[in-house]
């Protein structure tokens, strides 16, 4: 399959699935009864990434044992074992097959007070054991208005290591995730053109770009013409293989 840190040289655009704390380890396996079932050969022509909670990792991994998608940790902590009660283990997701980790989601830095400091732990023990980074960023609805969209965006980006590899960002503005309110084709284009800019400039390999917040079939055509779209990370239109497959 492409490797889509190639993706500038193509048309494959990735579809990542956040499924927070949703479906059971039984769902799961329905679900992707289904998805498998369904993903014809033009959908094979993207990447399909899924992030499912903790407790359905290794129905997951079996599920996709034959499928050319992908999964990945939602959520782990900064070390791969030890005292850290009611915490996932990064090395463990590795062993059951995951190839990603989720890393600075919203809810991960507003809801749990994950901060660049814990990211940055994180983002290297992601690197040493070998996964896949998504990246998330985004502002909020009161940053926006006063401004300091690139700002804040910027002082999310800068732990980043310059010659960090095996990263996608994902760009979320916080007001737009699971509200219903979709960032206009023209607020998503200003901003992935900045970030793109910057990414260039700032970090050594080429980082596909994906843009999150209440995508759904009836806007996902639409973002997906926009230059530096590269894709989408996925909440509440991911839980349904159709309606998830029916982005792209
Ligand atoms: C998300 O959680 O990353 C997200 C984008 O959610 P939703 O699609 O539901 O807005």
């Amino acid at each position: 399959m492409m490797d889509h840190f190639c993706l500038q040289f193509s048309s494959m655009k990735i579809f990542a699935a956040n499924w927070k704390l949703n479906l059971s380890p039984k769902e799961t396996r329905q679900y992707f009864e289904t998805f498998n079932q369904k993903l014809t050969a033009q959908h094979k022509n993207n990447q399909w990434i899924f992030f499912p909670p903790a407790s359905n990792w290794e129905a997951c991994a079996q599920s996709l044992e034959n499928s050319p998608a992908s999964w990945g940790a939602q959520n782990f902590w900064k070390d791969a074992s030890g005292a850290f009660t009611g915490e996932s283990s990064a090395q463990v997701a590795k062993d059951l097959s995951a190839t990603y980790v989720l890393i600075g989601h919203s809810e991960r830095r507003q809801i749990f007070g994950e901060d660049n400091a814990l990211l940055s732990e994180k983002i290297s023990l992601a690197g040493k054991l070998g996964l896949k980074i998504i990246f998330c960023i985004g502002e909020t609805l009161q940053e926006r208005q006063e401004n300091k969209t690139l700002e804040v965006l910027k002082s999310q980006l800068k732990i980043l290591d310059k010659n960090i590899s095996n990263l996608i960002v994902a760009y979320e503005p916080i007001w737009a995730i699971g509200t219903g309110v979709v960032a206009s084709p023209e607020q998503v284009a200003e901003v992935h053109a900045a970030l793109s800019e910057y990414l260039k400039a700032n970090l050594t390999n080429a980082v596909p770009l994906l843009y999150g917040g209440s995508v759904k079939p009836e806007n996902s055509a639409q973002l997906l013409k926009i230059p530096h779209v590269d894709g989408f990370l996925v909440g509440g239109a991911s839980l349904k293989p159709d309606t998830f497959l029916s982005l792209s």
